[in-house]
């Protein structure tokens, strides 16, 4: 079976080096999930550096901001504007009244209980805790959204892909994890940081969900899912 160290070899040669982690700081990264709906990176990004410019990006500028002001900018990202701008003013009051306005602290803390205080705001589960928690370099984590959970699973790793990943989304990811876990424990945060980038584009564009572009696709050659 393809080694992660090899998948991803394979993938930088193909996509070029995965973009550089700008943001480090959790509510930001949480601001910038919350800019935009089902868009592209570069849509996310212009919505959430309007947001930056217009409003702030610290908890108490999104908790003083007016509901309009929000929504004027989260329309800059698409679908249900008004929902993504109440989650981040709820997310807002929430880091000041139980983190001090700061949720650096959090990253501090034994994984378990990063997770658990992170997973209080809205729109972020386990995978986005995790997330979090790996591309502020705080655990090395292997850290995977949808798109890099279905290429591992197609590359072998955990159960094969069905139609009943939407129930068992949990266990899917559950269970690629545990196969990758020697791994992962052998590779330091900039393996893993490259995997959630190189992973998630990948699946975005040619390993999609259906019809992948297998003729196309630089891991053909070894993948147990081909379906050329
Ligand atoms: S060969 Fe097809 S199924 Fe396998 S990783 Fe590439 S795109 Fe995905």
């Amino acid at each position: 079976m393809w080694k992660l160290k090899a998948i991803l070899k394979r993938l930088e040669d193909f996509y070029g080096p995965p973009p550089k982690q700008k943001l480090r700081d959790p509510f930001e990264m949480m601001l910038w999930e919350m800019s935009a709906e089902l868009a592209t990176d570069e849509k996310r990004g212009a919505a959430f550096q309007a947001l930056k410019k217009r409003i702030g990006s610290t908890p108490k500028k999104i908790a003083a901001a007016s509901p309009l002001e929000m929504v004027e900018v989260t329309k800059l990202g698409g679908m249900e504007p008004a929902r993504r701008a109440k989650r981040m003013q709820d997310a807002a009051v929430l880091a000041i009244e139980e983190f001090g306005g700061n949720l650096r602290s959090i990253l501090k803390r034994p994984l378990k209980d990063a997770v658990k205080a992170l997973r209080k705001f809205p729109s972020v589960g386990g995978p986005g805790a995790e997330k979090i928690l790996l591309l502020t370099r705080s655990y090395p984590l292997l850290a995977l959204e949808s798109n890099g959970l279905r290429v591992l699973r197609r590359l072998g790793y955990g159960p094969p892909v069905s139609s009943n990943d939407g129930k068992d989304y949990a266990a899917g990811y559950r269970a690629v994890r545990e196969a990758l876990a020697p791994q992962v424990a052998a590779a330091g945060f900039d393996t893993l940081i490259a995997a959630h980038h190189l992973l998630r584009r990948h699946g975005k564009e040619l390993c999609k969900t259906s019809r992948p572009l297998c003729a196309k696709c630089p891991l053909a050659r070894d993948c147990p899912s081909d379906t050329l």
